[in-house]
């Protein structure tokens, strides 16, 4: 049995005009972590408050540990953890009483379930006394975590855990995700940090409501049609022009200090084009595409420019 399933779910807002989950279909198996990937306004946060039952869809039927949203909306407001992103925690209570208030409506207690959050509250126990509001975002996001914790739920649902929380936090807040995944609790996570869709088992990039590929990170970056290279020169923004406007490219977009490029043509022949433009001094390798070059990909054929738009 999947721990959550999704069947052509359907959502929209403003009485249909906003079309926000567009027929979409996943399954995450137990023990899974699994990431949906996408910007802002992709419809992650919805498909969120749908599986927690917070919303009802438009169409389509989702199940969570074998529970169907809609009629069995209460037992699983038990057994899943949510961590809604920003404004989960009241931030006029200190880091314990958030904790203890989570652990009541659960009716449950720190004490209870302490195991399964002891590596993360440790941390936070020096500041036990503090207003969550004035704590550091790293903290908040640990803090929140527990919270979506302390009654030991089988799935736990995290929209944007680590959006504005500084790199050693973010990294830390995987580390500690991993060790729940040794402990059999199925994650759904959200993220638009690209790096972090590597940390995932599989992933699920989103557009527009719609799921455009799911795989694990290794097959989507496999799945990656052409070759990719990396290119530099002196003057980036002259080769960006000059790339973009090569009859023989694909796609040409800036990509840290490189340019990423994808050719329909041979190297040589961008090589030739390039000597010919009066380029001396550029750098251009061969690189492996990443899950940003797949979304990147994606987005160009989603918005229909193929791979003709230069
Ligand atoms: P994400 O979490 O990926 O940023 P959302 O699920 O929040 O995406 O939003 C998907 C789409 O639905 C966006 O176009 C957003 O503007 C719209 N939307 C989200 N929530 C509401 C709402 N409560 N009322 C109207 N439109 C909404
Ligand atoms: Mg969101």
């Amino acid at each position: 049995m999947s721990a959550i399933t999704l069947n052509n779910i359907t959502k929209t807002y403003n009485k249909g005009s906003i079309l926000a989950v567009d027929d979409v279909s996943f399954s995450v198996e137990k023990g899974e972590v699994f990431g949906l990937i996408g910007p802002d306004g992709a419809g992650k946060s919805t498909i969120f408050r749908m599986l927690t039952t917070l919303l009802v869809a438009d169409k389509g039927t989702a199940t969570v540990g074998g529970y169907d949203v809609v009629k069995d909306y209460k037992t699983i407001r038990t057994i899943v953890g949510y961590m809604p992103g920003r404004f989960s925690l009241y931030q006029d209570l200190t880091v314990e009483e958030n904790l203890n208030f989570f652990a009541t409506v659960f009716s449950t207690t720190i004490e209870e379930n302490y195991d399964l959050i002891k590596d993360i509250y440790v941390q936070l126990e020096p500041f036990k006394d503090r207003r969550a509001g004035k704590l550091s975002g790293g903290m908040k996001q640990k803090l929140a975590l527990c919270c979506a914790l302390i009654h030991k739920p089988e799935v736990l649902f995290l929209d944007e855990p680590t959006t504005g929380v500084d790199v050693v936090s973010r990294k830390e807040f995987w580390e500690m995700l991993k060790r729940l995944k040794e402990q059999g609790i199925t994650i759904l996570v959200s993220t638009s940090y690209m790096d972090e869709a590597t940390l995932c088992d599989r992933i699920g990039l989103i557009l527009n409501g719609k799921v455009l590929s799911i795989a694990t990170p290794e097959n989507t970056i496999q799945a990656y049609p052409e070759k990719l290279y990396a290119v530099k020169s002196k003057s980036m923004y002259k080769l960006l022009n000059d790339l973009r406007s090569f009859q023989g490219t694909i796609n040409c977009y800036t990509f840290g200090e490189y340019l990423h490029l994808s050719i329909s043509c041979s190297e040589e022949d961008v090589k030739k084009y390039l000597n010919e433009k009066g380029y001396n001094d550029f750098v251009f390798k061969p690189t492996t595409p990443t899950v940003e070059d797949c979304f990147i990909r994606l987005l160009k054929t989603e918005n229909g420019n193929g791979n003709k738009d230069k």
